[in-house]
């Protein structure tokens, strides 16, 4: 029996989510999911909808705090930041007498444009030179840290692959593992987000083979998260991966408490 685990779920704190953290709880105690991280957005830019500034973060802790009574499921208390590098100084001012348990570093937007759309593929003649960009920008996020675990280090190919049905590890293998070797110094955790199975990616973002490339530079800080914002994306494909990892023999996973990396089995040996 797994020891199931989300650590990458937007509740109704982050502008673009529906569900209550109550209803995240009750789905992890139908789905049998003892671990859950709640990462909600912070994004810093002026015009956005909900910019850090207007981020609720008494709210937001209020409703963990009560949630937690309940004793029904570990519960990591998490946000999801954008483009740290860009905007460290609203950053740091956004932290100031806030506690999380876990930061989840992205990259959303690439000066105007966001990879989510195919806009953002539409600038470049070729596509690589796409990917290519995303992947250098992650590469300087990561280069100025300030964050626990990368959040889907592949993002642009949750929509790119309708673009780059091909790519893989091998197509930038030099880039990706200068990233790798970046967050492995760095003891950044790397998130297996499988919010790219329900789209043109067809497989978490990050792949399994560039898991596995981390794993052999030496990484051990995986996390995995299904990105969900509404009730029919939660959990989706953290069973499957589960058991992929456990194929590519994965031992551990990784929960956060107080920014701290925690491990836990993947499998709960005395029921088998
Ligand atoms: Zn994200
Ligand atoms: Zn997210």
């Amino acid at each position: 029996m797994y020891n199931l685990c989300d650590l990458h779920l937007h509740s109704k704190f982050s502008w673009d989510a529906k569900l209550s953290i109550d209803e995240i709880i009750k789905e992890a105690q139908i789905n049998n999911f003892k671990y859950i991280g709640l990462t909600e957005h912070i994004d810093f830019w002026d015009d956005h909808t909900q910019n850090y500034l207007k981020f609720n973060y008494d709210g937001y802790t209020e409703s963990i705090e009560k949630a937690r009574e309940l004793n029904l499921v570990n519960i990591c208390k998490g946000v999801e930041v954008g483009e740290i590098h860009v905007y460290p100084d609203r950053f740091n001012k956004f932290l100031e007498g806030k506690q999380f348990d876990l930061i989840l570093g992205s990259i959303h937007t690439i000066g105007d444009y966001t990879p989510v759309f195919d806009e953002y593929f539409e600038q470049y003649k070729n596509v690589k030179d796409a990917y290519k960009a995303y992947l250098e920008e992650e590469y300087e996020l990561v280069k100025y840290g300030g964050f626990d675990v990368a959040a889907h280090i592949t993002f642009m190919h949750r929509t790119g692959g309708k673009f780059f049905k091909d790519f893989n590890y091998n197509s930038f293998k030099n880039e990706i593992d200068d990233i790798l070797k970046l967050m492995i110094s760095k003891k950044i955790g790397l998130e297996i987000n499988t919010s790219g199975m329900r789209h043109f990616a067809n497989g978490p973002v990050p792949d399994f083979d560039i898991v596995e490339a981390y794993i052999k530079l030496g990484g051990d800080i995986i996390t995995v998260g299904s990105d969900a914002h509404s009730q029919k994306d939660i959990f989706y494909g953290i069973k499957e991966t589960f058991s992929v990892l456990e194929k590519l023999g994965v031992k551990e996973i990784t929960f956060f408490k107080n920014r701290k990396p925690e491990k836990i089995k993947i499998k709960n040996e005395e029921k088998n």
